[in-house]
């Protein structure tokens, strides 16, 4: 089965695909999003609180920010249908989306907004204390977490960079790391070690989450070595153990980078192939924040406009 062809089709309802499918709208281009099936509305809507989304002086609530995105969007005729798609053929001048249902989509423009997976630690409680104690962002929930004791799990150079940071708010940070040693480069390494804040438990791995009145209220970690097990009483975890870009869909068609990132013609978001643009986290290695995500889905618009303008 097949449907009529659109002029932009977005996969993803994040911050980068409502934004691109806002622009999309408003220039008449009536664009077709697909959301995802059980992940609409995108990272955010995982969150409580957002402070640092611009234009909410008392904050705003991830899920009713996304779906006041969506509704802005809808308003100016941008389509949603909540579904995954499931293959895609990008290469010709007419661009071929199906989504769960075997449906065949098909537009002259399609922008990739999947986003990207923070990688977990796969412990039982830790979805359901996101975002009460536990969290992927130092940037995004550093100033939540004011005279708290913080645990920070990972050895890379992202790890170093959200323990140190975090100092800034924390009464203590405690870097969990399953090695002896440590994998970030050698000056975010020295800056750390040299942080009176910041002290290592090395060969160690967080066995289990502690929560009380639905708030994370302490750590048991296990020593990789022997065994041993023992508590640290940290009321915040920050989870710093890598990324994973939703590009599978993409691989033999989009360029990746060697981390499996959408890579673009940066300052835009271009692809390696006519028509096809990337926006938000699954291009973004550096900011991975909702403006900026938003702020690339707008780019992205405009460039599938300038490129159907081009064509016209
Ligand atoms: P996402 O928001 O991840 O959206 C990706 C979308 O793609 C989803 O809708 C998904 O359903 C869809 N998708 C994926 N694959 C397919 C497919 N095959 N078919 C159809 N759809 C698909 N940032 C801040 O600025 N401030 C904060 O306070 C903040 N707090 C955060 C708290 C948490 C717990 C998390 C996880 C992130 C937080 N972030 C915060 C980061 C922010 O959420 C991300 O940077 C932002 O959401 C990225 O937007 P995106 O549109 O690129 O991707």
């Amino acid at each position: 089965m097949s449907a009529g062809i659109r002029e932009v089709v977005v996969i993803g309802s994040g911050p980068a695909g409502y934004t691109a499918a806002l622009y999309a709208a408003r220039a008449q281009l009536r664009p077709l999003v697909f959301g995802g099936a059980i992940f609409v509305g995108g990272s955010l809507t995982t969150t409580t609180e957002v402070e640092n989304f611009p234009g909410f002086p008392d904050g705003v609530q991830g899920p009713q920010l996304m779906d006041d995105m969506r509704a802005q969007a809808e308003k100016f005729g941008a389509e949603m249908i909540d579904d995954d798609i499931v293959a895609v053929d990008l290469a010709g001048e007419i661009k071929e989306v199906t989504d769960s249902a075997g449906t065949v989509h098909r537009a002259r423009t399609v922008i990739v907004a999947t986003g990207s997976g923070y990688r977990k630690l796969g412990l039982p409680k830790e979805d359901e204390l996101s975002g009460r104690g536990v969290s992927w962002c130092a940037t995004c929930d550093g100033f939540f977490f004011r005279d708290r004791d913080i645990v920070v799990v990972g050895g890379g150079d992202t790890a170093m960079e959200e323990a140190t940071f975090l100092t800034r708010f924390a009464r203590s940070v405690t870097v969990v790391h399953r090695r002896s040693e440590l994998r970030a480069s050698q000056v975010m390494r020295q800056r750390a070690f040299a942080d009176a804040k910041i002290s290592f438990a090395f060969d160690t791995e967080i066995a289990e989450l502690h929560d009380e009145g639905g708030m994370l209220a302490g750590l048991t970690v296990r020593d990789t070595v022997t065994g041993d097990t023992r508590r640290i009483d940290a009321t915040g975890l920050f989870i710093a153990i890598g990324h994973d870009p939703r590009t599978e869909l993409f691989g033999g068609q989009l360029e990746l980078d060697h981390e499996g990132y959408l890579k673009v013609d940066s300052p835009s978001t271009r692809t390696n192939l006519p028509g096809v643009f990337g926006a938000g986290d699954v291009v973004d290695h550096t900011y991975r924040q909702a403006v900026t995500a938003a702020a690339s889905g707008c780019a992205a618009a405009l460039d599938a406009e300038r490129y159907l303008s081009a064509r016209a």
